[in-house]
């Protein structure tokens, strides 16, 4: 079977989510044969439905969530019924920080025991998704609330989501990958000590930095999305030598070198190039 991850939505920050610009469904990650939910954000039990094939939320193994925000989180507990065949059938993990869990938790109490576990974040932990399968939180974010990015770790190499956060020194070590996702809500600079996301040159700083293979941008807000995220992406490639791709609800990033018929080089590739 292919690794791939498919972007339900690709939506960031506000307006873009709450007039559905973009869709703001999560993360669909099958590696190694386990599937796995990232940040089930409004519509994504409807995605994953209408996903052409069809993604059978019955099939997931687990659903992590890199932070308790409206637009990473509302669609948690319908889509653990759903992984769980509305409670009758208990399996799957949730990953999730424990802020989530507290007050006005974002994981429903009496779902809680329909799941085969509950896994809290922590800051430099990893955790066994299947025999070949890990993924690690390896720092703490800065956003708000207790955010983690994640960096998978496969057979065939490793991924990271850089999820929402301000820019900081230790990001591009932790996230040293072969692809990297970054969620890049802005497009210019906001010079604000309370900016909480990545801007564009931010994106630009850690792709130099990292060198991954493969660079892929999503979580637009209105700011990116108006300058046309793809023209971005071919801006950011020419510009760091790097391959970036800007996401589209639907793109189906194939690990083992192909997007949806469109060859993605792999990191061979690109040295001979
Ligand atoms: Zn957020």
């Amino acid at each position: 079977m292919i690794d791939f991850i498919k972007f339900l939505g690709t939506a960031g920050a506000r307006f873009v989510v709450s007039k559905q610009l973009r869709s703001s469904a999560g993360l669909w990650c099958s590696l190694g044969g386990s599937n796995i939910l990232i940040d089930p954000g409004p519509g994504t039990l409807q995605r994953c439905l209408s996903s052409r094939p069809r993604l059978d939320p019955e099939s997931l193994d687990g659903i992590v969530l890199t932070h308790r925000h409206i637009d990473h989180s509302t669609d948690m507990n319908i889509m653990v019924e759903a992984m769980t065949s509305g409670t009758f059938n208990r399996k799957g993990k949730v990953y999730l920080p424990r802020d989530a869990l507290d007050e006005e938790p974002v994981l429903y109490r009496y779902l809680r025991k329909s799941v085969e576990e509950v896994v809290i974040l922590k800051k430099g932990n990893s955790y066994k998704i299947s025999e070949n399968v890990v993924f690690a939180t390896p720092v703490s974010h800065i956003h708000g609330v207790e955010t983690y990015g994640l960096k998978f770790k496969t057979p065939g190499g490793t991924v990271s989501l850089i999820a929402d956060t301000r820019p900081f020194t230790e990001l591009a070590k932790a996230y040293r990958s072969d692809i990297i996702i970054l969620n890049v809500v802005l497009y210019q600079p906001v010079y604000h000590k309370e900016v909480q996301h990545l801007d564009l040159e931010n994106a630009a700083e850690l792709i130099r930095k990292i060198n991954p293979r493969l660079a892929v941008l999503t979580h637009f807000g209105m700011t990116m999305l108006k300058q046309k995220p793809w023209e971005l992406a071919s801006r950011l490639s020419e510009e760091t030598g790097v391959k970036v791709v800007a996401a589209y609800d639907g793109f189906k990033l194939e690990l083992s070198g192909y997007l949806e018929g469109e060859k993605i080089l792999t990191g061979e590739e690109v040295k001979n190039e």
